[in-house]
């Protein structure tokens, strides 16, 4: 497995495909449920696709670990090297003709999501880069990015994903923070928002429906933790998640350790 330019070549040559079937009715054709248990739709196989044939022109050798195939092997040592993907993060959004939809690439030598050391996520339709270098920072296209300094719950600018029929089970932690916060946002690609947080276009991202898949998060958790945000499981511990097709995880994302202290508190 090669460094970040194979990343940054895989996620072009997934944009490449996809772009055209941006907002198309061709791109919803339905095929089934895919490794993380989402309907399938011709838009995640066509990014999938193309992600899969970059890595084998490259001779790349790694496990990809994807939200649509599963595990797979690919190369001579496919043990050396994990990548955990979301070719199409916003496959709703995609289809509908909503711009923010997104690729998630994430490498790492084991299957624990603590372990990544370069990540990507693309901005398909705005064509932004976003990546990061374990210990090197986190950039947008060639600029450092950093997280805001909003420590505010009432003035900060909050994403929030309430999308699950179990809002019952979540009433508490969900209405804390829907009675404190003034500005909240959900825009549909998870991976996205939480690189929205790292360079500050955001505040906080939170996630507590324990049904996200890591394959969304693995590459913006380095992302934002380069930028020097904050990232921990509801309770405030590490999240230390396997990397597998089916594990879920549920997050506090939050620009510094301020914010995320006041979301905590209203939230428990
Ligand atoms: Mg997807």
């Amino acid at each position: 497995m090669e460094g970040l330019p194979l990343l940054i070549e895989c996620a072009q040559q997934i944009r490449e495909k996809v772009l055209p079937l941006f907002a198309k009715p061709e791109a919803a054709k339905t095929y089934g449920k895919g490794a993380g248990g989402d309907q399938m739709k011709e838009i995640d196989l066509i990014a999938e696709k193309a992600l899969i044939e970059t890595l084998e022109k490259n001779n790349a050798s790694c496990t990809l670990i994807s939200e649509e195939s599963g595990t797979k092997r690919i190369g001579r040592n496919p043990s050396a090297y994990y990548l955990t993907t979301d070719p199409i993060d916003g496959t709703t959004n995609a289809i509908r003709g909503l711009p923010f939809v997104a690729t998630s690439l994430a490498a790492s030598e084991t299957r624990n999501i603590s372990d990544i050391d370069k990540a990507l996520v693309s901005d398909i339709l705005h064509n932004i880069t976003y990546t990061a270098i374990l210990g090197r920072g986190a950039y947008r296209n060639d600029q450092r990015i950093k997280p805001s300094t909003e420590s505010s719950l009432k003035d900060a600018v909050i994403g929030i994903d309430l999308g699950t029929p179990r809002r019952k089970e979540f009433e508490t932690s969900f209405m804390g923070i829907l009675k404190k916060a003034s500005h909240l946002r959900h825009l549909g690609a998870n991976a996205l928002e939480i690189c929205y947080v790292a360079d500050g276009t955001t505040d906080a991202f939170i996630d507590m429906r324990g049904k996200l898949r890591v394959t969304d998060v693995a590459a913006s958790y380095l992302i934002l933790l380069e930028a020097g945000g904050t990232m921990t499981t509801p309770e405030g511990k590490e999240l230390n998640a396997s990397l597998t097709p089916t594990q879920t995880v549920s997050f506090i994302a939050a620009s510094n350790k301020q914010l995320h202290r006041a979301i905590r508190r209203s939230s428990v």
